[in-house]
């Protein structure tokens, strides 16, 4: 019997693992992905929202406020990719400045600070390559970006060297509440493709699915849709052409399209937002990545498609109110819920973590532990833009000395070497898989996307699991990279 389980690896998931993983309990993470961070968590704009978006008192509103410096903070402590880059909303006609203004006064509302109206001067000033036609735009100084995967696997992490499991590719097929007797004896039964799980307590993490999880248990049925958003992905040349994340005033679908660099320096254009059926649907379309350029275009009319790497999208977990569904259910005691966490959810989850786990805390009168461990130091970096400091060198340097295979070069792109590529399978919740190397090291996220560089990879991760290269996939279930060996005739 565990103490708690928590259905979902995505930022969510894992960042409620990290906080309860500082009491002493047995906490088990699930998740039907083959690797944490395989959701909506990997595939968004990896914006820290400054808040001024959300409509005032909601649940979206007070957690993406009280979040915001949190992933600051977190950033820091985790060492992840994080940057303070401020955020612009654009408005391109003198008559749309009365709706910059009105932002402002509800990100004020909301309890933002740094919120401004500047010029068309200033916004040129600081922004070179935006369109000279716009007309003024709203500063929001707290507004930031940081990588989305880096933040969730460094909570996984983190929570794993402090005793959590993670049981990856076991999906939740069923589960149920056992009322009966005292509230000792009251428990779940959870039925995995692994096989029954019981324990005292249930935090649904579960994305998209979660509604269907949550209406097996409570009577307070919820529906949630899948709102899919499209990206396209330029090359890392580029992304220094920008310095702030530029938004477009918000539409009736969301915050609109934006162009922003990322903490690695590549740029998105998107996302768009549209409704479908099917929840696992995370393709591309010709027509939705058209629809980014002619609105994208509008910030930036240097935009060229030349530098275009790859395209993503990622789905809203969108719960029919609009908005997220924190803490305790009211009709089934030791269940809780973190439900419909569409954006700006990435920036909310420090602060949803922290009350989900200080409400289990007081509900199971949990205990602090005396030896909560920091965590794991960061992989080795060789980005191009750090090698220009001297420190940062004879550190990589010294690393080469003691381990050849950190001067060996696997993905050229990104500069990622053998030796970290080892290490990432490693780690606490080691990659398993090809996209788990590209979310730990970057290696397959470049302009070539693994063309150069994928053989090796495969490689390296059967010599360290021990097994034949047509085991391994890129993602689990079907999508093995290598389905067999041609044979060779003399
Ligand atoms: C296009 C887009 C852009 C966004 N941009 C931003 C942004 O810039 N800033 C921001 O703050 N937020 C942003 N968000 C929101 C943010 O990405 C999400 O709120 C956040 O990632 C949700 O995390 P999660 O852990 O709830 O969900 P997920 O990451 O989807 O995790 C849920 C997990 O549950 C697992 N699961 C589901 N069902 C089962 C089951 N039956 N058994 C076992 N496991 C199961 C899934 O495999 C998945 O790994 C954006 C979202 C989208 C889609």
């Amino acid at each position: 019997m565990f103490d708690v389980v928590i259905i979902g690896a995505g930022v969510i998931g894992c960042a409620i693992a990290r906080e309860l993983s500082r009491y002493q309990l047995s906490l088990v993470v699930l998740d039907q992905a083959s690797d944490v961070c395989e959701g909506t968590s990997k595939a968004n704009s990896g914006i820290v929202h400054a808040g001024y978006d959300a409509i005032p008192g909601t649940n979206k509103a007070h957690y993406n406020v009280r979040g915001n410096p949190l992933v600051y903070q977190w950033a820091q402590e985790l060492a992840v990719p994080c940057k303070n880059n401020t955020s612009l909303v654009l408005a391109f006609s003198e008559s749309d400045l009365p709706r910059i203004d009105a932002l402002i006064a509800r990100g004020q509302q909301n309890g933002v600070r740094g919120l401004s109206r500047i010029s068309r001067e200033e916004v040129q000033r600081r922004e070179p390559q935006v369109n000279p036609a716009v007309a003024g735009a709203l500063l929001a100084e707290t507004g930031g970006i940081v990588s989305p995967y880096g933040l969730t696997i460094a909570l996984a992490e983190h929570a794993a060297v402090n005793g959590v499991e993670f049981r990856l590719e076991c999906q939740v097929l069923s589960l149920s509440h056992h009322p009966a007797g005292s509230p000792e004896t009251s428990h779940f039964s959870i039925r995995t493709s692994q096989g029954l799980i019981q324990a005292r307590a249930v935090v649904n993490a579960a994305g998209v699915f979660a509604d269907s999880l949550h209406n097996l248990l409570s009577e307070d049925k919820l529906t949630i849709t899948a709102r899919r958003g499209e990206y396209y992905m330029l090359d890392k040349r580029i992304g220094a052409q920008f310095n702030a994340t530029l938004f477009q005033l918000p539409t009736e679908k969301g915050k609109g399209i934006l162009v922003t660099p990322t903490v690695e320096q590549t740029l998105i254009l998107g996302p768009t937002s549209d409704t479908i059926p099917d929840k696992t649907d995370t393709r591309t379309t010709a027509a939705k990545l058209e629809e980014i350029l002619a609105t994208a275009v509008l910030t930036w009319p240097g935009l060229r498609k030349d530098s275009f790497i790859t395209s993503f999208a990622g789905l809203r977990a969108h719960l029919a109110e609009g908005d997220f569904r924190i803490g305790r259910a009211p009709d089934v005691p030791g269940y809780y819920l973190a439900v419909g966490i569409e954006s700006p959810g990435l920036t909310a989850a420090p602060a949803i973590a922290i009350d989900l786990a200080e409400q289990i805390a007081a509900d199971f009168d949990l205990v602090l532990k005396q030896d909560f461990l920091v965590p794991p130091p960061p992989l080795p970096d060789f980005s191009l833009h750090l090698l220009a400091d001297p420190d940062h060198l004879a550190q990589l340097a010294a690393e080469i000395a003691r381990d050849p295979a950190m001067g060996r070069m696997v993905c050229r792109c990104e500069h990622v070497t053998e030796a970290q590529i080892r290490a990432a399978i490693h780690r606490p919740v080691g990659a398993r898989t090809l996209d788990g190397i590209k979310r730990r090291t970057r290696a397959n996220m470049g302009r070539c996307q693994g063309g150069f560089c994928t053989p090796r990879i495969i490689e390296i991760l059967a010599e360290e699991l021990a097994c034949d290269i047509t085991e391994l996939t890129k993602a689990g279930g079907q999508s093995q990279i290598v389905t067999g060996q041609l044979e060779v005739k003399a």
